[in-house]
Formats: C-alpha cells, sequence, structure tokens
C-alpha cells in the first residue's frame, strides 16, 4: 500500500496530497474521484443528481473555521441547531462545543482527499440555499431520498458514512461519505503524535492546552465513528 500512503504532513492539510478536481473546485484523490463518478452516473439512473458540496480541504482553511469559531466571529450550533455562546467557557467547553460539527485543524478526514460531502441538486429549486443540516436528509427534507439511496448504494463504490449516527463526538453527518479502501488507512496513520505535531504549530490560542487535551479529543471525535458497513 505503499503508493497510497500520506506523509505526516498530508495527513493533516498541511501539504496537498495527490488532487483531481472531480467538480469545479471540488477536488480529491484521483481513485476517488473517479469511484464518486461511477456513483455519480448510477445516481442518475435513479433521478438523482449527485453534488459535491465540499470535497479537499487543506489545514489554513480548517483552522481559519476553527479559529472563528473560538473568537466568537462564526456562529457555532448545538444538536438542535441554536447558537451557543462560548464566551465565558472553559477552554475544554469551547472545543467540545465546536468539535460537534467542526473538525480541528489537522483531523478533519476532509485532508485526506477521500471524504467529500454530498447533496442531490435535482431535489431542489436552482436557487436553493444549501445549508448541511440534518432536517434537509431527514425523512421529511429534501435530501431524504439521497440519503435512503446513499445508505443502498454507496458501499458498491467504496464509500461509507462515517457520521450516519450520533456516537457523542461528531454530530450525525448524513451528507458526508468517506472512501473506505483510503481512508481506513489513513485513520491508522494519523495517529496521536502525527496530529500533537500539526496542533502544537497552529495558529491557534493556547496550542500547548489544546495537545495536552488531545488524547480525550481524539478518541471522542476522530476515532469513534460508525463502522465501515453502511446500513
Ligand atoms: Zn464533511
Amino acid at each position: 500500500m505503499a503508493l497510497v500512503d500520506l506523509t505526516a504532513r498530508q495527513l493533516t492539510g498541511l501539504d496537498a496530497p495527490g488532487l483531481v478536481e472531480a467538480e469545479p473546485g471540488r477536488f480529491l484523490q484521483p481513485a476517488v474521484a473517479a469511484a464518486y463518478q461511477a456513483m455519480q452516473q448510477a445516481a442518475a439512473a435513479d433521478g438523482i443528481t449527485l453534488r459535491i458540496a465540499s470535497g479537499w480541504r487543506d489545514f489554513s482553511r480548517q483552522q481559519a473555521i476553527f479559529k472563528a469559531k473560538l473568537n466568537g466571529e462564526r456562529p457555532v450550533y448545538d444538536a438542535a441547531q441554536q447558537a451557543v455562546t462560548l464566551a465565558g467557557m472553559s477552554l475544554a467547553a469551547k472545543l467540545h462545543a465546536i468539535m460537534l460539527y467542526s473538525a480541528l485543524p489537522g483531523a478533519s478526514r476532509h485532508h485526506w482527499g477521500t471524504d467529500l460531502d454530498v447533496w442531490d441538486q435535482a431535489a431542489v429549486p436552482a436557487d436553493y440555499v444549501l445549508q448541511l443540516s440534518a432536517a434537509e436528509y431527514a425523512p421529511d427534507g429534501p435530501f431524504a431520498r439521497l440519503s435512503v439511496w446513499l445508505s443502498q448504494h454507496a458501499g458498491r463504490f467504496g464509500f461509507f458514512r462515517p457520521y450516519r449516527s450520533f456516537r457523542g463526538g461528531v454530530a450525525v453527518e448524513p451528507w458526508h461519505l468517506s472512501y473506505r479502501p483510503l481512508a481506513s488507512l489513513y485513520l491508522q496513520q494519523l495517529s496521536l503524535p502525527v496530529l500533537q505535531a500539526a496542533i502544537l504549530q497552529s495558529e491557534l490560542a493556547e496550542p500547548d492546552e489544546i495537545a495536552a487535551m488531545l488524547p480525550e479529543l481524539y478518541q471522542r471525535y476522530i476515532c469513534n465513528i460508525d463502522g465501515e458497513n453502511d446500513d
């Protein structure tokens, strides 16, 4: 598997892995893009127009998102989609609140080029503003059919949904797909020391305090995913 190994810098988004443009502005590893395009064709035959909302993302992008949430410049929501006020919270409480929906920089599966967020363009009007909310993928939401289709077919193309149920870490994200043949390897390679090194060189305030909490965060938010056989 040497050819598909990523370096520590690639695993944490500091360097890009080999990528191709799967859709305009959406980048994935070549094998992942090929599997996605095969799945997209199968979905089209069932009346679903699969589109990528987000593919590969680098460390600095993830860091900007995370910093803005820590600083109160970007809203943080709880599982009921209510805005949470972080001011006055301990650093640990802030991290838990943010990590429900946003990975620590260096810890996003989007850094690997194997993971993507998808939606169905055919299910909504042209001017629809995509939110990537659980309600959109719920049985009465516009992407209910997509969600059922993914449960039935994504596995055939090598994809699974690591956040399809809530396990006490990351919130339910039915839109998030992961390419199992590569991503299962990268999750093993993203060790605690690899992640720690990425956090310590970050521009986050208090990187040492965050690094000290990493063992717990690592177990709860990174390793704690749904199994690789979608239901
Ligand atoms: Zn995602």
